[in-house]
């Protein structure tokens, strides 16, 4: 086992947030009945009971023939040990500090973009997030609006390392965390509030327990996973890692470092989310040497760092039958 998964249920449960909204009453765990999700492992044989180490046979290691009857040409492509650290997978915790560079490129002042904001409100105009993650934000929110939840506010987004340090001055170890070491500060987290009354309370936050996976977010630290993230339950803070991951994490009830740790373990898994198939492969990254992975030449396929050693390749195959 790595040593910070290892450290953590050592650590104290922190605030990752920097305040406390309130305590909590609703169990962070929502149903998984109905997901649209289903995982196999690489060589194809269905999990039953969705819990990880229940596969009978592990996936494949390298994963680079699984599904590719499914496309007509793969190529090459050079992992370098500089994208272990970027994507919109990469662990950012007291024990994995983000790389400055892993900071999107498109991070925009929210009060300055009617166009992305429409819908719900922000606590203060200064609000800066990844206009992508905005972009995705504003569909969920207006998904919730036609099931008539339509109150959401964001309290917080991306915050500088300077912003973040000085928080971490003002509140303390014990309520925020160190530049660098909040998810605040890489530009795909934000909390979540509801103008009604705490989110935790509110049918905005019960709206968001049931459905966020379904747009890419997930619920970053859950009232039961306190041990394995060593944050105490926020039930506003949410962070985007995108399509097929969020269902995934959803069906399998995992946190990032929960879900990391899976790939890493099974090195290719096949998930099938909202029609499209996916293959997800975790390719360790020698920090000296680099390595390659196979990639379709027409097709769609991300990469993402897990900022632990490893890139994450996911490849869309062709639609699920
Ligand atoms: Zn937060």
């Amino acid at each position: 086992m790595k040593r910070w998964l290892a450290l953590l249920p050592a650590l104290a449960i922190l605030s990752s947030c920097g305040f406390r909204e309130s305590t909590s009453r609703i169990d962070a765990g929502a149903s998984l009945s109905g997901s649209p999700v289903r995982v196999t492992n690489g060589a194809g044989h269905s999990e039953t009971n969705g819990k990880p180490g229940t596969v009978e046979k592990p996936g494949r290691s390298t994963g680079q023939t699984v599904g590719a009857e499914q496309a007509s040409e793969w190529k090459t492509l050079e992992l370098t040990e500089e994208m272990t650290h970027l994507g919109e997978l990469v662990l950012v915790n007291r024990d994995r500090e983000l790389w400055p560079e892993a900071v999107p490129g498109d991070i925009v002042d929210l009060g300055e973009r009617e166009d992305l904001t429409s819908g719900y409100s922000l606590l203060d105009p200064s609000i800066e997030l990844s206009e992508q993650v905005a972009l995705r934000f504003g569909e969920m929110v207006e998904a919730a609006s036609s099931d008539g939840v339509r109150h959401f506010r964001i309290s917080s987004g991306y915050r500088s390392f300077d912003e973040q340090e000085e928080l971490y001055e003002e509140k303390g170890d014990d309520y925020a965390l160190p530049a660098g070491y909040s998810e605040h500060n890489l530009g795909l987290s934000l909390d979540i509030g509801s103008t009604q009354g705490p989110i935790d309370d509110s049918a905005e936050g019960s709206w968001l327990k049931k459905r966020a996976w379904d747009y890419g977010f997930v619920l970053r630290y859950p009232k039961d996973k306190s041990s394995v993230t060593g944050i105490q339950y926020e039930p506003w803070h949410f962070r985007y890692v995108g399509l097929p991951h969020s269902l995934i994490m959803k069906k399998k009830d995992f946190v990032l470092e929960e879900y990391l740790a899976y790939l890493k373990e099974k090195r290719t898994i096949v998930a099938e989310a909202k029609g499209t198939r996916y293959r997800i492969t975790y390719v360790p990254v020698p920090a000296t040497d680099g390595t390659a992975a196979e990639v379709p030449v027409n097709g769609d396929y991300t990469l993402s760092g897990d900022n632990a050693g490893g890139v994450i390749v996911t490849v869309s195959l062709k639609e699920a039958a």
